[in-house]
């Protein structure tokens, strides 16, 4: 077994990364950046190593968990959720709806990203969160949870004026299957619908599924976070040699 706290480490380096890359890549290669372009290259075979390697273990961790305590977590949670709501209306409202950072409002996250974790962790699945920098986490020792760990707040980053971040606490991070998800506190949150411009403010995400729908983390929620192609994660188990070819020139 992996050092988990190494690869969360290692996943949010990644993260970062991005960014970085994406940028890289956008510029024209002129001659002196040859170099840098094999720097690059060597980069992204590393970040796609990484990538498997992580998915690898995110899947194997999650479906070996299935059977056993995960399903009696499930299995608690939600005859708790069927007592706490029996006898209230709910409505199964797909209305489309975002939530948005009440203090500094310039960090939002479309309703439609986020999925909610054995009906408790409320995740967005939205990596533009990470690579806006739109957020920031404070990472501390893993303390395990519900069979999953707690390793870090999660603060706004949004700006306020200029040169002042917002930092408004936003959740926490988890790590579910050795990947880090942001959960995120419904009363954190302004949940806007529609044309609305006055935030509606839930207390609970309970409270906010009477109103609204949230759909369970699949797996290819997963692989869409890690950001593999299909046929990335088909060659997971292959060695792997023909990556990264023509990039340059
Ligand atoms: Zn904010």
């Amino acid at each position: 077994m992996k050092n988990e706290r190494e690869v969360l480490e290692v996943y949010l380096v990644l993260l970062s990364c991005k960014l970085f890359i994406k940028t890289g890549r956008s510029r024209k290669f002129g001659g002196i950046s040859v170099l840098l372009a094999k720097e690059k290259v060597c980069q992204k075979e590393r970040e796609n190593q990484e990538r498997a390697r992580l998915m690898e273990m995110a899947i194997e961790e999650i479906s070996t968990r299935d059977p056993g305590v995960l399903q009696e977590i499930i299995r608690i949670h939600q005859l708790k959720q069927n007592i706490a709501t029996a006898g209230t209306q709910r409505s199964s409202n797909n209305e489309p709806f975002k939530l948005i950072c009440p203090m500094c409002r310039t960090v939002e996250i479309q309703g439609s990203d986020v999925r909610n974790i054995m009906g408790k962790y409320f995740v967005p699945v939205d990596r533009a969160l990470f690579d806006g920098l739109k957020i920031k986490c404070k990472t501390h020792a893993p303390e395990p949870m519900d069979g999953l760990e707690f390793v870090g707040e999660i603060f706004c980053n949004g700006d306020t004026e200029p040169g002042k971040k917002c930092g408004h606490k936003l959740g926490i991070m988890i790590k579910y299957g050795s990947v880090p998800y942001l959960s995120i506190k419904a009363d954190k949150f302004g949940f806007l619908f529609g044309n609305m411009t006055i935030p509606k403010i839930f207390k609970r995400w309970k409270q906010a599924q009477e109103k609204l729908y949230i759909a369970e983390l699949t797996k290819d929620d997963i692989k869409r976070y890690i950001q593999l192609t299909d046929e990335d994660f088909a060659g997971l188990h292959e060695s792997d040699e023909e990556t990264s070819s023509s990039d340059d020139e």
